[in-house]
């Protein structure tokens, strides 16, 4: 086993309560590293093709990054990764917080998850000790909630867990930990909560072994001094304001989309705009916190008595977006509220707000009446109405029942409006236009996993060091002209990508990308003592998204003929994706790997399975 790796997996198996731990020879280590790499390697050959997620044969895991759990700054995110039930394409879902290195605490580099439990259960894995246990005095309630009561129990534990959303299949819900971080992407909580799993508790006292601890100290302290001693710039707009601090500038350079997709400036004007800035926010704040290792700590603890909250979490922009930009909402203690409840129920923020943006709009164009909405009066901006709705969304209650599974199942379900939802396969687009990073169009419909802000998309990051050559990690520089359409944008396409995923092979938080070069190659050579390449890296990340693309192919899905609503985009979006496929070794006219590209990368296994 090679150092940093904790050797073996942990399957559970909740049909039959029984656990089975797994090692890995080092070959599959150094092919997909961990974090992502590991979830498309494992998820890929367990998961059977066109498996239905929510049944007892889905497969679903959590996975740390390779360096998760290590000193290693901003390394301690995991993945949760398996089919998504709201795309039924691959899903994966990035967090934070402690539970992550926790797993490799515990003694595992991934924890996977199949079967299904005839009554509420939770996982304890605590000091050697794995059991599965009755968690019928759990069920209902939301997840700060058991999370209180399982450390009341078990002490200092950490805890994934699901809310009401989850236990109600809600497609648009996700898994909880550290009370308020979400994988919420991608639909896991319905996964958790048809499994009739409410929560997994950890506690492990395993040490990572590393191959040269002063080498990894030492980087560590040289990159955490760059951190700390920055006073200007994006680094110090995190560690203040998080990322709210985006609240107004995105607004005003015209990434935030408003109105559902279809406003313009003048209708959230600045004296609106100003009343939810990040500035206003932070009056709120109590202190800040962060993700295991992380020097920046752009989470903080809030106090809002004007919306009754006695402790909360500052809302991340992507939430203030979607229930303040995109519903013409500047009532700022609803935006609060509607956090405060979404990270208890467990579902997903954005596609919360979106499908309520949904509902709005068919509302205020008369395809639907107070006769459809129990009585709510769904007009732009009204607080009232918004968080009376998200309440009933996450109670599956009336008008919100029809809403809980997304703004595609909603319009399906109405037999009207589809026009009005503003997803990519189901999956409510992220809060960046793709007017704005016109890249954002391409990843929206043609990611493997789709309508996501946060897989490779280039133009998100291009604000950071990474325009200059070897500006964020050494031996990167992207090709000169990669901001016209041509040549050299989608081989910048493709090295993104391939950064991207290796990056969430090792759980690197994605923020680092905007802040200051990172020492990649010298810290996975100080844990693991592999002498990494550039090159190689490059590759890593080529094979884990090409892994992610087979997922959805093999699903039969034609990944290529998506489209997303035309009012959110402007350029030609698919000419740009045919670019990228052909770097990326894919057939530009199918985006099925190309049988070579396969064994390049050592996917062998894949060709059957696509030809
Ligand atoms: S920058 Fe923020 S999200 Fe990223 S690791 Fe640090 S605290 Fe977590």
């Amino acid at each position: 086993m090679p150092n940093g790796y904790m050797g073996k997996i942990l399957w559970v198996n909740l049909t039959d309560g029984t656990f089975k731990e797994e090692d890995l020879p080092e070959e599959i280590y150094r092919q997909y590293l961990g974090g992502i790499g590991l979830a498309t390697k494992l998820i890929y050959e367990n998961l059977p093709p066109k498996t239905d997620a929510l049944t007892p044969e889905s497969v679903f895991g959590f996975f740390p990054g390779l360096l998760t759990g290590t000193v290693a700054p901003l390394t301690g995110r995991f993945m949760v990764a398996g089919k998504s039930p709201l795309t039924k394409t691959w899903g994966d879902s990035n967090c934070g917080g402690y539970f992550g290195p926790e797993i490799k605490k515990c003694g595992y580099d991934a924890i996977l998850i199949k079967g299904m439990a005839e009554s509420p259960k939770y996982i304890t894995i605590i000091e050697d000790n794995n059991q599965i246990l009755d968690a019928s005095d759990l069920w209902g309630l939301d997840a700060v909630q058991t999370e209180d009561k399982l450390k009341e129990k078990y002490g200092r534990v950490q805890i994934a867990s699901i809310g009401q959303s989850g236990e109600k299949l809600s497609l648009i819900s996700g898994i909880v930990n550290d009370k308020a971080r979400l994988a919420g992407r991608s639909g896991f909580g319905a996964i958790m909560g048809s499994k009739k799993l409410k929560a997994i508790v950890l506690k492990g006292a395993k040490k990572i072994e590393v191959a040269d601890n002063n080498a990894l100290i030492q980087h560590t302290k040289e990159y955490n001094e760059g951190i700390n001693n920055a006073t200007v710039g994006g680094i110090e707009g995190y560690r203040t304001l998080g990322t709210t601090m985006g609240n107004e500038i995105l607004f005003k350079i015209g990434d935030t989309p408003c109105k559902n997709w279809g406003g313009t400036k003048e209708d959230f004007p600045p004296e609106k705009l100003s009343k939810i800035s990040g500035v206003e926010i932070d009056k709120y704040k109590q202190k800040p916190y962060g993700c295991f290792s992380c020097p920046v700590r752009c989470g903080a603890i809030m106090k809002v008595p004007e919306a009754n909250l006695e402790e909360t979490h500052r809302p991340e922009y992507e939430t203030c977006a979607s229930f303040g930009h995109l519903l013409l909402n500047d009532d700022l203690m609803s935006i609060f509220k509607a956090n405060d409840l979404c990270n208890r129920a467990g579902i997903d923020t954005i596609s919360a707000g979106a499908t309520i943006a949904f509902a709005i709009e068919c509302y205020e164009n008369n395809l639907i009446s107070k006769d459809d909405t129990d009585g709510l009066e769904l007009t732009w901006g009204n607080s009232e109405a918004i968080i009376t709705l998200l309440n009933k969304m996450i109670n599956r209650e009336g008008f919100g029942d029809l809403l809980a599974d997304g703004s595609k199942i909603a319009a399906e379900k109405l037999g009207k409006g589809s026009e009005y939802a503003m997803h990519s396969m189901g999956q409510e687009l992220g809060m960046h236009s793709p007017k704005y990073y016109k890249n954002m169009g391409t990843t929206f419909a043609f990611d493997p996993t789709p309508g996501r802000h946060t897989t490779a998309s280039l133009d998100f990051f291009v604000m950071g060091p990474i325009i200059k050559p070897n500006g964020l990690f050494e031996g990167i520089t992207l090709p000169r002209k990669f901001k016209r359409p041509g040549d050299d944008r989608s081989e910048a396409e493709k090295l993104f990508t391939a950064i991207m995923q290796f990056t969430h092979s090792i759980g690197l938080c994605e923020f680092a990308y905007v802040f200051q070069k990172y020492p990649l190659l010298e810290l996975i050579k100080a844990v693991v003592g592999w002498d990494l390449t550039i090159e190689e890296a490059i590759k890593t990340g080529r094979r884990i998204q090409t892994l992610r693309q087979a997922f959805t192919l093999r699903e039969g899905i034609d990944i290529i003929k998506n489209r997303i609503p035309e009012r959110t985009v402007t350029v030609d979006y698919l000419e740009d994706y045919k670019g990228y496929c052909e770097k990326m070794g894919w057939n530009p006219e199918t985006a099925y790997p190309l049988k070579e590209t396969l064994t390049d990368l050592n996917l062998d296994f894949v060709i059957k399975d696509l030809f």
